[in-house]
């Protein structure tokens, strides 16, 4: 979709990253840190200054304690993170539950790990799963199960009780959780992110993978880590030794400090990400797309059929050549692509002159709306 944006001149909404950096004092403390050292390799499983703000900041949070030698584990970036916490946890064989919509690349991992996924549906429009179809799909050979809280790109954030369920299911079959949590301070409306390790029980047998790119807008840093019992942990550091062996030094330094930082900074993330959101949210309503609120991360999906299209690859090509507006069809999000063919994900990390004017442009979808009764 990009090259095609390119081609035509549109506003890129498709792809998940800001197109503005994260804040200057933190571009300050990298600079000091590339200037004051260390700048050679970093301990396998992160710089110990980094896991400690890690493990002072989930305790002050979420009261969860983890210990900064066998708990902590700093990756390049979430990506990483989760090829790594699945290539160690999985033999081949094995099988995978992963929810869908999913991230991309929950499914490629699987497969490199020589292992099979099952996929159970998040159903439009509220994204909730169905209870009988979820204990279905556990078997003996289950290990583990992906969970991704706030969701990309249904920006779905899972409720309380919605994790009971599913905690209840992993301990009946005792299974093992990764749940994805890179967008956990990027939420909406009083939404609650609830770390599923602080759910009773799930600490131990639960990696949780995290990721300093959206919340300190610095997507190209790679700074992820995963938080999981020391036996997890274990097997995840033992691949990634030989994928990564360790991150950026300097960018480590100062990423403890933004860690550090994180409560002084989040008022600014959630004020900038309201609005962003606002305005997007707006235009898209006001043209005719039907849309459920993100409560969590900054993506939008939404329902294109008022417009006389039924397939979101032929949408979004339209909406790329004819609208000058770019964004992603969902279906590369689903194994039964038709649960998400008449959806189209936009990215609001944008500046808000951006959001406003590839609000300009969708207006012309009005008069197709209106042609298509
Ligand atoms: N998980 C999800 C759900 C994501 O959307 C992303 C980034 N697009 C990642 C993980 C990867 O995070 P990172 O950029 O830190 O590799």
């Amino acid at each position: 979709m990009t090259a095609l944006a390119n081609q035509h001149k549109a506003i890129n909404l498709s792809q998940g990253f800001p197109d503005f950096d994260g804040p200057d004092w933190l571009k300050d403390a990298a600079r000091q840190a590339v200037i004051d050292g260390p700048n050679q390799y970093a301990p396998s499983h992160g710089l110990p200054v980094l896991r400690q703000a890690i493990a002072d900041t989930t305790r002050r949070l979420y009261g969860l304690d983890y210990d900064v030698d066998t708990e902590i584990t700093v990756y390049s970036g979430g990506t990483e993170a989760i090829f790594s916490t699945l290539t160690g946890l999985l033999d081949p064989g094995d099988e995978v539950i992963l929810l869908e919509p999913f991230y991309d690349s929950y499914p490629a991992c699987v497969a490199m790990a020589g292992a099979v996924a099952r996929y159970v549906p998040l159903r439009w429009p509220n994204f909730e799963f169905d209870q009988i179809e979820l204990a279905a799909a556990f078997n003996a050979r289950t290990k583990v199960l992906v969970l991704n809280t706030p969701n990309n790109p249904s920006g779905k954030v899972f409720s309380r009780s919605e994790m009971e369920v599913i905690a209840e299911l992993v301990r009946r079959h005792d299974v093992y959780v990764m749940t994805d949590e890179v967008y956990e301070h990027i939420t909406f409306d009083g939404a609650q992110h609830v770390p599923f390790a602080t759910l009773p029980g799930m600490r131990e047998r639960t990696i949780t993978v995290s990721s300093t790119a959206k919340t300190f807008s610095m997507t190209g840093w790679k700074i992820g880590y995963t938080l999981g019992p020391p036996a997890l942990s274990k097997a995840a550091r033992s691949a990634h030794q030989f994928v990564t062996f360790c991150t950026s030094t300097p960018l480590q330094v100062a990423m403890a400090e933004a860690i550090r930082r994180l409560e002084e900074y989040k008022p600014v993330l959630d004020a900038e990400y309201r609005e962003r959101r606002d305005v997007l949210l707006n235009v898209l309503q006001e043209v005719g797309f039907e849309v459920r609120p993100p409560r969590g991360t900054y993506f939008v999906l939404a329902d294109f059929r008022r417009f006389g299209f039924e397939d979101d690859v032929a949408f979004c090509k339209y909406l790329t050549t004819e609208v000058g507006v770019a964004a992603i069809p969902p279906s590369a999000f689903y194994f039964h692509k038709e649960e998400g063919r008449h959806l189209v994900r936009f990215a609001f990390c944008k500046n808000v002159a951006t959001l406003r004017a590839a609000g300009e442009r969708l207006q012309t979808l009005r008069a197709r709306a209106a042609a298509a009764g």
